[in-house]
């Protein structure tokens, strides 16, 4: 975070509006000067969570789609009002017809906190994440069928989610997003909340290994997920 993100959270937090970092700085995808969005570093090799998820698949989806996203996002801001803002405001402030902005905006956050949410080793929740999964949904294995439903039953391309409510931390919930939406999103969602976990089920993020085979990459997914960080990632 550099000192102008900073001095923004601070008068935020003083405010009463913002008491935790937002996610995009957790995840170092508000840019550094704020003039440019740049493409996050993997923070793993390519391979590395294969054969979960194949070095040819993950070199494409980071490389091409997320670099795609970060490119077009910088030309939508081009002369927009929005331009300066963190990545998370500029998502909670979106017009209707802010389209580019939304689609590109919307692809850079998402692909950021997949790639972070995401590790070679696996693991499990503990501490006050495990404690808020098992009050919301009952157990780890609750939350993970549910995931795998709501990931699953998605329609076409989008994106499945595991939220923190904006009024309580301690509420916990999924949700699914078409596109490049997230529950970031005033206009898009029914409820918005605060991302955790983000699941990519467009067909670019698992067709080369898994074809038609949705539930398989999204159980594949599952094994994979960073508890650590999304404990991180929580207000
Ligand atoms: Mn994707």
């Amino acid at each position: 975070m550099n000192k102008r993100e900073f001095l923004k959270l601070s008068s935020a937090a003083s405010a009463g509006l913002v008491a935790f970092p937002l996610v995009s700085s957790l995840l170092g995808c508000s840019s550094a000067n704020r003039d440019e969005f740049t493409l996050p570093d993997l923070g793993y090799a390519l391979d590395a969570l294969a054969p979960d998820i194949d070095a040819e698949t993950m070199s494409i989806h980071h490389g091409r789609h997320h670099a795609g996203y970060v490119r077009k996002l910088n030309e939508a801001l081009d002369g927009h009002a929005l331009k300066g803002q963190a990545l998370e405001q500029l998502l909670m402030s979106l017009g209707p017809d802010d389209v580019a902005l939304r689609r590109n905006g919307g692809g850079h956050f998402n692909h950021s906190l997949y790639w972070r949410i995401l590790t070679p080793g696996g693991g499990a929740p503990d501490g006050l994440l495990l404690n808020r999964i098992e009050a919301n949904f009952g157990s780890l294995k609750k939350l993970e069928g549910r995931l795998l439903r709501a990931a699953g039953t998605r329609f076409g391309s989008g994106w499945a989610w595991l939220c923190q409510g904006d009024e309580n931390p301690e509420d916990l919930f999924i949700c699914t997003t078409e596109n490049q939406d997230n529950p970031l999103m005033k206009r898009r969602v029914k409820r918005t909340g605060r991302p955790l976990v983000g699941i990519d089920v467009w067909e670019h993020a698992y067709y080369l290994n898994y074809q038609n085979r949705r539930g398989d990459y999204i159980k594949a997914v599952l094994r994979r997920i960073n508890w650590t960080e999304v404990a991180g990632l929580m207000a």
